[in-house]
């Protein structure tokens, strides 16, 4: 008995090794198959019926399509434990105030690094925007007011928030849920391990799932590149490179210098060992998706406590989109100039406002940073056509700054468990 139980977590260790090799593999052959498929392939019955929208569609999408599932239950639960092993009100309170105001600042830092830089590569000169189609079908022009940004966290029907995925009212819902539960302590024990037993429920689920993630990432990451190619890409290349000079700039610069500021961490070693999870966010698009796979990492790899990664994950998923907002602030940059439009002081700060506001209200699900896009648009009176064109390269750039949103997340969840001393620095240095 007792050297079955101490073989078991070497077992686990060295599954969890080789999944991340496999998911690595999976996004690299992935690659090298969908740019096959794109470049020497040319359409027919078999390749586009069967493979790209038949095989690679339905393994990909039904992957996604399971971490979905596991989404809104386990945000819950965790939320729920979270919360309610937090205990008082106090600690809970000084948490989520850390967490949100390093969530807005990042965010408004990231705006104002894209601008400074698709200044200086200046993505939309020379460009002709007449060409360009209006895009009313696709993106709705009106954008939500701060106002109702702030009153939609509060739900009429939480019930109904569970039911439709809406994760700000959820988290709002958990959390007051788990506050109770730790004041209410015995009077409440039934519920209390009842929601701790779900969530290792929904713990165990994860798990199962994850062990799909190097087909499903195959699939996707074939199917995107059999798709788009590069080509597609030629005319919006310095646009593109504005948004991945930003974001690169975000994720080795910004996020690495307050990691090594705040903690004394070495930032290549997180990198190395958040890898997985930036590709898994890579491929899927997803913030959302990549919630259970972002925790699990950071306490078993990083050695940042479930205590407080169950909050700020799910949180930072929802709120914090500092890649998304690199995106729309060299759009509106790029647009600007493409359009002649000077853009002042005071319209550069109204972008970097609405735009860390836009972050709160655009969903960690693909694309969405697009529609979000037409409110930052819109508070300096950019035309919402100019979204049309960079809808066509949005595909690529969507799964870049998708790593970067959920690493920002992953970032500030250490540097807050650092603060609290719910960091296992062995773990880290392991
Ligand atoms: N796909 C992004 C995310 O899930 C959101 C977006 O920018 O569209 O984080």
């Amino acid at each position: 008995m007792a050297n079955k139980s101490e073989n078991k977590p070497k077992s686990k260790a060295k599954k969890k090794m080789s999944l991340t090799n496999k998911i690595f593999i999976g996004l690299i052959l992935g690659l090298i198959v969908g740019v096959i498929f794109n470049v020497l392939i040319p359409h027919s019955y078999v390749r586009d019926t069967v493979f790209v929208d038949g095989i690679f569609l339905v393994i990909g999408n039904g992957f996604i399509k399971l971490m979905k599932m596991l989404v809104v239950p386990l945000v819950f639960c965790s939320l729920v434990c979270g919360a309610s092993s937090i205990g008082d009100t106090k600690s809970l309170g000084k948490v989520g105030g850390k967490t949100i105001v390093f969530y807005l600042c990042t965010t408004a830092l990231a705006v104002s690094v894209a601008i400074g830089v698709s200044n200086i590569i200046n993505p939309g000169i020379g460009l002709d925007m007449s060409s360009i189609k209006a895009a009313d079908n696709v993106v709705s022009s009106d954008g939500t007011s701060i106002v109702d940004t702030i009153l939609n966290i509060i739900p009429d029907n939480p019930f109904a928030s569970l039911a439709n995925g809406t994760m700000l009212q959820v988290i709002f819902f958990a959390l007051i849920v788990g506050i109770l539960l730790a004041k209410m302590g015995e009077r409440a024990e039934l519920i209390s391990n009842l929601m701790n037993q779900f969530n290792e429920l929904m713990m165990e689920m994860t798990t199962l799932v994850m062990n799909l993630a190097p087909v499903g990432v195959f699939c996707m990451i074939a199917k995107t590149f059999a798709n788009l190619g590069f080509d597609a890409f030629l005319p919006l290349l310095k646009y593109m490179l504005s948004v991945v000079t930003s974001l690169g700039v975000q994720l080795f610069f910004v996020y690495m210098l307050l990691l090594f500021l705040f903690t004394r961490l070495n930032p290549f070693k997180f990198l190395k060992k958040f890898f997985p999870v930036m590709a898994f966010a890579f491929s899927t698009s997803t913030s959302n998706a990549t919630i259970p796979m972002n925790i699990d990492t950071l306490e078993e790899k990083i050695g940042v406590s479930r205590k407080i990664s169950s909050f700020t994950i799910p949180l930072g998923a929802t709120i914090n989109m500092d890649g998304t907002s690199i995106m729309q602030g060299c759009a509106v940059v790029f647009a600007a100039q493409a359009y002649g439009i000077d853009l002042g002081p005071r319209e550069i700060l109204t972008v970097i406002a609405t735009a860390t506001l836009a972050s709160i209200g655009t969903a960690g699900i693909p694309s969405v940073g697009l529609v979000t896009l037409s409110m930052v648009f819109a508070s300096v009176g950019l035309p919402i056509e100019a979204i049309a064109l960079i809808m066509g390269i949005d595909r690529i750039l969507d799964m870049l700054r998708t790593a970067v949103n959920i690493t920002g997340d992953a970032v500030c969840t250490t540097v807050v468990a650092y603060q609290n001393k719910e960091f296992d620095k062995k773990t880290f240095n392991s």
